[in-house]
């Protein structure tokens, strides 16, 4: 690759804030970006855990932890002001963190019908709605979103995931269809299957496991790093005209 197209990735000077940046999928996704050349500002819940920022620091890049507690709307409203006060700009948001609850519809509890909305679908509004108002009115900026699979499909046990994340998927769209014009890109990826807590039951069910590698034309989990990739490119120029899309990183399960 000649330095020409390397450039295109390149986030040196740029600053992005992730949610959700302590493990898993936000985590690799924060120090893809530290790595692209991007300061980074990880807004999560538990501010005394800073082992992502020291490793960030370590790169040689600016990073804050910032609260945030995506349970929490009147957190959510204060995310970004804090992120622009601490950092100076705002270049990136990821809407990485969310939660899954697990109950058979009939006994879904409402409270938790409630959480799970909030945490994952009107959070990345509360956050995105901010972000996006600061991009609009400098005329750059890029945002990315965690959808799932289950924004395609319904799953079993899972509605209101299934139906918040369905959310995120169409509300990214709702979204570009205003700021593509005003030089802010809105997009998603959409995790298939991948090993981290949040599938700590299934990767132990030895069954259960088995079955999904199988139904995976790779023929594995996902990782934590297989998002690196994805969220520098919809972080980057590289990305300049792509908007309200939902990037599937799956192995090829969607596609079976
Ligand atoms: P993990 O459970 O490994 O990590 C979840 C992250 O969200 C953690 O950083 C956690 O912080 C944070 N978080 C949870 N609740 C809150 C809260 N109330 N306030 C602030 N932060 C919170 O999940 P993954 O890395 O697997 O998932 C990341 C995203 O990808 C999620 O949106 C998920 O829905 C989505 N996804 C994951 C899939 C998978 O197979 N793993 C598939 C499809 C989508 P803390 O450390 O403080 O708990």
């Amino acid at each position: 690759m000649s330095s020409s197209h390397l450039a295109l990735f390149s986030l040196q000077g740029k600053i992005a804030a992730v949610s959700g940046g302590t493990r898993g999928i936000g985590k690799a996704m924060a120090i893809a970006l530290a790595e692209a050349g991007a300061d980074i500002a990880l807004l999560q819940r538990d501010l005394s855990n800073t082992e992502v920022r020291d490793e960030i620091r370590a790169l040689g890049r600016k990073c804050e932890v910032l609260q945030l507690d995506i349970a929490d709307p009147e957190s959510c409203t204060k995310a970004i002001p804090a992120v622009l006060e601490a950092m100076g700009d705002l270049d990136i948001l990821v809407n990485n963190a969310g939660i899954q609850k697990r109950h058979k519809a009939v006994d879904f509890p409402d409270e938790d019908f409630d959480l799970v909305m909030q945490c994952n679908l009107k959070s990345v509004w509360t956050l995105s709605q901010a972000a996006g108002r600061h991009m609009v009115k400098k005329g750059s900026g890029k945002i990315i979103s965690t959808a799932s699979l289950l924004s395609f499909q319904g799953g079993l046990t899972v509605p209101a995931y299934a139906a918040a994340k369905g959310g995120v998927a169409n509300i990214t769209k709702a979204l570009s269809n205003e700021w593509a014009s005003q030089g802010v890109n809105i997009n998603a990826i959409a995790p298939g299957y991948i090993a981290t807590d949040m599938n700590s039951a299934l990767l132990q069910d030895d069954n259960r496991r088995r079955q999904i590698i199988e139904r995976i034309p790779q023929g594995r989990f996902g990782n934590a790093d297989d998002f690196k990739g994805a969220v520098v490119y919809l972080a980057s120029n590289a990305s300049n005209y792509v908007n309200g899309e939902v990037l599937v990183v799956d192995g090829g399960w969607m596609g079976r």
